[in-house]
């Protein structure tokens, strides 16, 4: 049997110091480690990476502690909007939605545009339809209420700043969720998921749903998923600069994600950081920040979970 493996992150940065408690600190770990080891347990009873990717997004989704699904920062508007998108490193098939409301896991509904529609991305009231139309039930805004998360937003709400989550410096922390996995067949999957930042307009929409940028798989390279400063990794094409450096390059999954991570969207102004698999099951999880909410759990015994560097 190959090596499987799987990659979670919860955002890259961590929580403002001081906010920090022990408390607080194990209740991440505690949702890092049941988003992880539902994703570990669908590999080893042999389900694909593109199933594991989805478990686990799902958990981080359910999840009030991460900015996505349950846990979303609030928009302008005092509403939420999610972004998710899901790839396919077997088949290069992909899926994503952008500006949905009420959906309790966007991630499953980009699964559904990936498999049940001819279309790559649908976003907004478009995507919204496409949901009622597979028979998504519709959360009412109470379900992802969150007290911490309402406060972020009345500090800032009269002004035009926007803020990545649980940020009181633009970078301490952003707060996505993303899994890349490879599972017993060697295939490898991504999948990613978020509220975006507090206080966004105008349809903002950042990397997280967008194929290339913030979200990437193909089994000739890489699995990506990405969180940080997602106007700068659009415009670095992150995940998928990543897969093109191992393929053009022949660097190493960790050389081709360290090179990105610590040189190129440094060099453009960005900061965050990525998880990224191969499909001989090898995994990095480099970060500019303070930290990065992330877990890993290889069939060869090697588990982490980690919030600080
Ligand atoms: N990349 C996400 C965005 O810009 C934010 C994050 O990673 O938390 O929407």
């Amino acid at each position: 049997m190959k090596i499987f493996s799987i990659a979670i992150h919860g955002g890259a940065g961590t929580l403002v110091k001081g906010m920090m408690t022990p408390e607080l600190e194990s209740r991440y770990r505690e949702d890092l480690k049941k988003a992880l080891d539902l994703g570990y347990n669908a590999l080893k009873v042999g389900k694909t990476a593109i199933d594991a990717v989805e478990i686990a997004v799902k958990s981080l989704e359910d999840s009030p502690l991460f900015n996505a699904g349950k846990g979303s920062v609030f928009t302008a508007n005092e509403s939420h909007e999610m972004d998710a998108s899901i790839m396919d490193g077997n088949t290069l098939n992909a899926g994503a939605v952008s500006l949905v409301s009420g959906i309790k896991n966007p991630v499953a509904l980009a699964r559904d545009v990936m498999d049940k529609s001819e279309h790559v991305f649908l976003a907004g009231e478009g995507a919204m339809q496409f949901a009622r139309e597979m028979d998504f039930a519709l959360e009412e805004p109470s379900y992802f209420y969150d007290e911490f998360r309402h406060k972020q937003w009345l500090e800032i709400k009269d002004t035009n700043q926007f803020q990545l989550d649980h940020s009181v410096k633009k970078d301490s922390k952003f707060g996505t969720v993303g899994a890349v996995a490879c599972d017993q067949y060697g295939d490898i999957a991504a999948a990613t998921s978020t509220g975006g930042m507090t206080n966004k307009k105008w349809g903002r929409v950042g990397d997280s749903p967008m194929i290339g940028a913030g979200n990437y798989a193909n089994n000739k390279t890489c699995a990506i998923s990405c969180t940080g400063s997602g106007e700068f990794f659009i415009r670095g094409v992150v995940a998928y600069d990543v897969a093109c450096l191992i393929e053009h390059k022949g660097m190493s999954l960790l050389e081709a994600s360290e090179e990105v991570i610590h040189k190129r969207i440094l060099e453009i102004g960005g900061d965050g950081g990525l998880i990224a698999v191969d499909s001989e099951g090898n995994i990095a999880m480099p970060f500019n920040t303070e930290g990065m909410y992330r877990a890993s759990k290889t069939s060869l015994g090697e588990e982490l979970i980690a919030i600080y560097s």
